[in-house]
């Protein structure tokens, strides 16, 4: 069926970073994984190219649209030549709501020329060791001195926690207050006590640099803090974590179209008892069904995009995209993987490192049993 989500602008922005990416990133992403990391100077190209902050206002050096078919454009342009090192979707789909959203003028003026920029590149800090689905079990404590914050605490798996300059932490400023008391910070890349712990080594997305953050009697000056307010920061998590769900799901969604494309190609030259194995009734019956259900994923999806932007995506929407499209995604892959036959499990086939990659996609962002929670509760149980 026709997807008739995009306008022309879409289409013509959509060349732009095709050709960015093609020139920028594809010749050097191998190295990148081989490195852990991708370099700074690639979100600065990408900033001049305006891939960043399209919600933020032009007085302050972004497009001043909010229009999430451009977010889309980006990830989905990403995920097609499997650059998943680059955390550009975190930045723009993830962050910027709450730089753009939730900051006062003064913090705008401070922080968004650089995000959209992409001199200043954006990390969240939710999750810690003792804690990632129950965030309300975190226990990094943020007490005020003054018009500082005193920042005690640990987190951990936080994607571009190396190259971050900006990383917004979740801390909780009257720990007896539980939700209630939870607050988020801006901390800044130099801050005093402010420490990286490893790059760590992940099963895929190996250029992506996922890390562990220290925070050690680390002085935050009360206008680093989200909100007017103490205690407001469960309420701004819930707020912008649809939004990030469905980011997910964009990319799921995306990465399994790209993967079904190149295995149906595989399918149709690879040759066993005479003929090319599409023609065995087991492939075409297989494709077909992951096919249809990439499809009707699609258009989900995409109307989910539309709702976002009418803000109309609801939590229970966007749970619903977040685990049955990644679910897909991993489901996809490993029966593509299959029909690659040994070569699938060679490193230098895409779907070796789609299978990689993947797995991680019904994990972080809240787990599948997570979303089936959210939605299940809606039920008023
Ligand atoms: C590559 C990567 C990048 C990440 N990036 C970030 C980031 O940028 N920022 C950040 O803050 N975090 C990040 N995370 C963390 C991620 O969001 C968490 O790992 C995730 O939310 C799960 O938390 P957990 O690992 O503590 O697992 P746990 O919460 O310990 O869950 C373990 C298992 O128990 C299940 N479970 C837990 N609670 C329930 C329940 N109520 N009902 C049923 N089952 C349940 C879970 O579904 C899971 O299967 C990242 C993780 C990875 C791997």
């Amino acid at each position: 069926m026709r997807r008739d989500l995009f306008d022309e602008e879409h289409l013509l922005f959509r060349e732009t970073v095709r050709e960015f990416l093609t020139r920028e990133v594809v010749p050097h992403h191998a190295q990148w994984e081989k490195d852990g990391i991708v370099p700074r100077e690639v979100w600065k190209k990408a900033g001049e190219l305006g891939m960043f902050g399209f919600s933020v206002p032009e007085e302050f050096g972004g497009a001043g649209i909010t229009d999430f078919r451009y977010n889309a454009v980006v990830l989905e342009e990403i995920t097609r030549i499997g650059a998943t090192g680059l955390g550009f979707s975190l930045h723009n789909d993830v962050m910027a709501p709450y730089f753009v959203d939730l900051t006062n003028e003064e913090q705008k003026q401070r922080w968004l020329p650089g995000f959209a920029s992409g001199e200043l590149i954006t990390a969240i800090a939710m999750t810690e060791p003792g804690a990632g689905s129950d965030l309300q079990g975190i226990r990094t404590t943020a007490l005020r001195e003054g018009d500082h914050y005193v920042v005690n605490g640990q987190k951990t798996f936080i994607t571009n926690g190396i190259n971050s300059d900006l990383v917004v932490v979740v801390a909780k400023t009257d720990p007896s207050a539980g939700a209630r008391g939870t607050t988020l910070l801006v901390v800044e890349r130099g801050m005093a006590g402010f420490s990286r712990g490893r790059n760590l080594e992940k099963i895929g997305m190996h250029a992506q640099d996922t890390a562990e953050l220290f925070f050690e009697n680390v002085h935050v000056p009360v206008a680093n803090r989200l909100g007017d307010e103490d205690g407001q920061g469960f309420v701004q998590l819930m707020h912008n974590l649809p939004q990030e769900r469905l980011s997910i799901a964009v990319g799921a969604v995306a990465a399994a179209e790209s993967v079904l494309e190149t295995t149906i190609e595989y399918c149709k030259s690879r040759k066993a008892f005479g003929k090319s194995i599409g023609q065995f009734q087991n492939t075409r019956f297989l494709l077909a069904e992951l096919a249809t259900e990439v499809e009707i994923a699609r258009h989900y999806v995409d109307k989910c995009i539309v709702a976002l932007n009418a803000g109309e995506l609801t939590a229970v929407d966007a749970a619903k995209a977040k685990w049955w499209t990644t679910e897909l995604q991993t489901k996809l892959i490993d029966r593509c993987l299959q029909l690659h036959g040994g070569y699938g499990y060679m490193l230098e086939y895409p779907v070796a490192k789609a299978w990689l990659d993947s797995r991680v996609q019904t994990i972080y962002g809240g787990t599948t049993e997570i979303m089936k929670e959210i939605i299940g509760r809606s039920f008023g149980f």
